[in-house]
């Protein structure tokens, strides 16, 4: 009956061959962990912490922040949560980070740089983060801390935050692949780090070189671009090569057959806000990992976005 529909544990991700693909939450508060588990998600695959650090004149202390990070982790107890370090610039300018005035903020100090920077507010992140874990995992609350780095673009920058969170006490660090430099070299950052999420709004931004708030150029910030599915396809590649786990967290895996093709692509796991769950959900029980590469090849051999999506449409169709 209807109740118990609604109180049965919805079907956890998967292809119609059974390959599990865990459908994951985009989240920016910790109170929203009851309604996206509601709606299916498995974990959280992005959490983006800026909600405790932009309204405020001062950074948080490790306190403040281990208290948001234990709520949190306690609404996920024994699922996978990642967790974005602050993901700031002169954009989102924060007085404590010494955000100067930049012509081009998406191209500037921001992320991973400006953490950098101001290595102390990483520090104090990361450990109110290690701390939280460990308090969860002590009251039998824990759920499985991921934790990663922000607008990484060079392998360095990977072995440097790598090292740095374990440092902290993270146990599962990783970066975030926003940048294509970072892609490009997707088998070097992977042997230097313990996981890729992929953030397709970034990662398309800076491939077709257009400003992702900037309607004039709107036309250009489509995830579907063969040049950016290639760019997912080789940190795919590289992740299945040496046995290390790709997420997506753009808007990118919130298209229900987009969902498909980076699958297709490599992806071993999409998050998205949780009301895109049901339908990515839905879309790929409809198609078997085999059908799910051959669409990504259509979409992939195409030469720009809407002749990719096209094509994957056709690939995809039951007809055919
Ligand atoms: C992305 O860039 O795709 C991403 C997930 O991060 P944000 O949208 O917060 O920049
Ligand atoms: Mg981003």
């Amino acid at each position: 009956d209807r109740a118990a529909a609604a109180s049965a544990p919805l079907a956890a991700g998967a292809l119609a061959d059974g390959t599990a693909v865990p459908l994951l939450a985009n989240l920016g508060k910790p109170g929203d962990a009851a309604a996206a588990i509601a709606l299916g998600a498995e974990g959280v695959g992005l959490f983006r912490t800026e909600f405790l650090f932009l309204s405020a004149t001062e950074a948080p202390t490790v306190a403040e922040q281990q208290a948001a990070y234990e709520q949190l982790l306690a609404g996920f107890a024994g699922k996978k949560v990642v967790v974005r370090a602050l993901d700031a610039g002169a954009d989102k300018p924060l007085s404590f980070l010494g955000d100067a005035h930049e012509e081009n903020p998406a191209l500037g100090r921001r992320g991973l740089r400006a953490l950098r920077a101001n290595e102390q507010i990483l520090r104090d992140q990361l450990t109110a983060l290690a701390q939280a874990d460990a308090a969860t995992t002590a009251r039998g609350e824990g759920a499985e801390l991921w934790v990663m780095a922000p607008m990484v673009a060079t392998v360095e920058e990977t072995e440097y935050f790598t090292a740095f969170a374990r440092e902290c006490g993270i146990r599962v660090p990783g970066v975030m692949v926003e940048v294509p430099a970072l892609a490009l070299l997707a088998d070097r950052v992977l042997a230097a780090t313990d996981f890729a999420s992929i953030g397709t709004n970034d990662l398309t931004q800076y491939t077709m070189a257009a400003d992702r708030v900037l309607g004039s150029v709107a036309s250009y910030q489509s995830p579907w671009h063969p040049a950016v599915l290639r760019l997912v396809a080789d940190v795919g590649f590289a992740g299945r090569t040496l046995g290390k786990p790709v997420g997506i967290c753009g808007e990118a895996a919130a298209d229900p057959l987009l969902a498909v093709v980076l699958v297709g692509l490599g992806a071993t796991s999409l998050s998205m806000a949780p009301a895109a769950l049901a339908d990515v959900r839905a879309s790929l029980r409809a198609h078997t990992l085999d059908q799910a590469k051959s669409i990504a090849a259509a979409a992939l051999a195409a030469g720009d976005a809407a002749s990719a999506r096209a094509a994957a449409v056709a690939a995809a169709s039951p007809t055919r």
